[in-house]
């Protein structure tokens, strides 16, 4: 069973972790009134690519030998590299979804007084849950020495971040207007800005809700 390979094992623990910490914050955060739900059918295949991908074939690949046409070697000092980048994109899953507290939701939805969020990880970054999910995949690849099981994840969430994170950012605009344009000139999406953001003719304060309905889209980066 693949799941005594050292690697792997940590692999799985990994993934238990993960689940209990998105577990904790669904039932933190169930109590709090949606006021916008975008979930449409793009939204809704898109999580359908990620699930199985994320949360099927790793178990697949560690308990059964399904999968074992895609097994291929990969040596243990790149296995323990992916180790430690799970570490960190554990430690950047549980920090966003802190620092989002009752303004996290598992898809593109507004709570009722909704706040924009630009302190902790959000102060550098506007998509450090997505930045941790990029890791965790980059991780699962060079972790579980099998095709399927370590690579399908990244096409599938490329996909869902790629669709995704336009329409979350105009969603956040018509929310908050310049108060999220503002944010998003001093931030970047996966990667912390090096560079000193230009001034903006007209610079507003960063606002910590809504202030008015913006009909343009954020700066693309
Ligand atoms: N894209 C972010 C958040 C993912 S959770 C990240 O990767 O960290 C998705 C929900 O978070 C969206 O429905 C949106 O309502 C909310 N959201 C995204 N950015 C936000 C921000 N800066 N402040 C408050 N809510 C935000």
């Amino acid at each position: 069973m693949n799941l005594l390979q050292p690697p792997n094992a940590v692999f799985f623990i990994g993934l238990v972790v993960q689940f209990m910490i998105r577990h904790h914050f669904i039932q933190r955060t169930k109590s709090e009134k949606k006021t916008v739900r975008q979930v449409d059918l793009i939204e809704k295949i898109l999580l359908a690519a990620v699930l199985p991908a994320a949360l099927l074939f790793p178990p697949l690949y560690c308990f059964t030998p399904l999968l074992s046409f895609a097994d291929y070697e990969l040596a243990s000092s790149i296995r323990w590299a992916g180790a430690a980048i799970m570490i960190a994109s554990l430690w950047l899953f549980m920090r966003s979804h802190v620092d989002l507290g009752q303004n996290w939701s598992v898809s593109l939805e507004l709570r009722q007084d909704h706040q924009l969020v630009s302190h902790g990880v959000y102060r550098w970054v506007r998509h450090p849950m997505y930045a941790s999910i990029w890791l965790w995949g980059l991780a699962q690849g060079m972790m579980l020495a099998n095709w399927f099981a370590g690579w399908a994840v990244i096409p599938a969430f490329a996909a869902m971040y790629f669709i995704r994170t336009p329409r979350e950012e105009r969603l956040m605009c018509e929310e908050f207007g310049d108060g999220y344009r503002e944010y998003a000139r001093l931030t970047g999406r996966l990667f912390p800005r090096l560079t000193k953001a230009a001034e903006p003719a007209h610079a507003p304060e960063l606002a910590a809700g809504p202030v008015s309905n913006g009909e343009s889209s954020p700066p693309a980066r």
